[in-house]
């Protein structure tokens, strides 16, 4: 699905140097590039505050740690998403409220989350799933009506724009009240091992972020709230300096093997290609295929013989996981996220994507799809 080995050839002599100036350093834990990547994806993403952290999930922890919700509380987020963004909700002891997606964007619908809102709802989770910008103006709009929290769940889309119907752009994680973002290695921003940020503007929630993240302290030994311990590495973070000046030209990459991807698909009756909504730059952290008409699973399994990955993201939707029985949501209707379930195919995407790997892929679809009886 992705080939990290080979992007990191690329950009070897770099990264190898950066990683023996750490092991030279000694600093291991809260060095130098661990401020300094901070500070550039601060000013990449042109907001205020970057703290950094030991891993994606952990970014949405300390996000719902720092906003002071009470257990009960109810958080709304898409049933359509990675399992992360859900259980730091139930984790914490507050509810996870699920609600419906957009069947075009696979992004949270507006509709459903403004009628899921009750007496009790303290924030909105939405998830920028895929590397497509949720629609963050009618979602900040709704809670500022509402005064509710929003935390991004920029953990796919990191280095993605969204355009506001004024035609200014933010970059997706900058525009909620908290944003959080993952470096697992298959992210388009991907550390050699785990990592995670947390963004904000707000100077007085950056402190509480920064303070919770390192065992509820603002200074040594002197512990005011309970925290955990969650950091980012130095040799990641050095690493992730580097990588970080290469986002741009991984993201072009990634659109250029979802375009070429598109035109392949185009015309397919039985094939529903990722739709790009206005205000979205899409960054194609996944390239998703719905399938109408054709076996998925059957699909995914004649790949497999020819050699060709495919994953499901994700079989089991968020309200379904026995994770969440005592919160009662699997009878709960959700016809977008049932069909989507059972649709969805991701195919391989990443930024080392030739034309061949491109033209067999391809053609293995269109010759499993065209000649598969209705
Ligand atoms: C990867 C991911 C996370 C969690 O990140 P980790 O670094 O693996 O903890 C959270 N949400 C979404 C949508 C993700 O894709």
């Amino acid at each position: 699905m992705v080939d990290t080995q080979t992007q990191y050839r690329k950009i070897k002599t770099e990264v190898d140097q950066a990683v023996i100036g750490v092991l030279e350093s000694s600093a291991f834990i809260n060095g130098k590039p661990v401020h300094s990547f901070a500070a550039n994806l601060s000013a990449y993403l042109g907001v205020k505050h970057t703290i950094p952290c030991a891993n994606g999930t952990d970014a949405l922890q300390i996000a719902m740690m720092a906003l002071g919700f009470q257990p009960g509380d109810e958080i709304i987020t898409p049933s359509f998403t990675y399992i992360a963004t859900t259980e730091v909700i139930a984790l914490l002891r507050l509810t996870p409220v699920f609600v419906e997606v957009d069947p075009k964007t696979f992004c949270i619908d507006p509709l459903a989350l403004e009628q899921a809102i009750t007496p009790r709802t303290k924030a909105i989770v939405p998830v920028h799933l895929y590397g497509q910008a949720a629609p963050m103006e009618e979602i900040m709009a709704i809670a500022a009506k509402h005064n509710l929290y929003v935390i991004e769940d920029n953990a796919q889309a990191l280095g993605a724009d969204y355009t506001f119907s004024d035609g200014t752009k933010k970059k997706t994680g900058s525009i909620g009240h908290i944003g959080c973002t993952s470096f697992y290695p298959s992210k388009n921003l991907g550390a050699f091992g785990d990592g995670g940020a947390i963004f904000t503007n707000d100077d007085a929630l950056a402190d509480q972020l920064k303070m919770i993240a390192n065992h509820g302290q603002s200074r040594r030994y002197y512990h005011d709230v309970v925290g955990c311990n969650s950091r980012l590495d130095t040799i990641q973070a050095a690493i992730l300096d580097i990588k970080l000046t290469h986002l741009d030209e991984y993201v072009a990459a990634r659109r250029t093997a979802a375009d070429f991807y598109d035109q392949a698909f185009s015309g397919n009756k039985k094939i529903i290609v990722p739709y790009r909504a206005s205000w979205s730059h899409h960054v194609f952290h996944q390239y998703t295929l719905v399938l109408e008409g054709a076996d998925r699973d059957a699909l995914s399994q004649y790949l497999a013989e020819k050699q060709i990955p495919s994953m499901i993201y994700y079989p089991v939707p968020g309200h379904k996981q026995k994770m969440f029985e005592q919160f009662g949501t699997a009878s709960q209707m959700m016809p977008v996220t049932d069909w989507l379930t059972s649709r969805v195919i991701s195919l391989p995407i990443h930024t080392e994507m030739d034309q061949e790997q491109l033209d067999y892929i391809t053609k293995h679809i269109l010759e499993f799809v065209n000649h598969q009886p209705q």
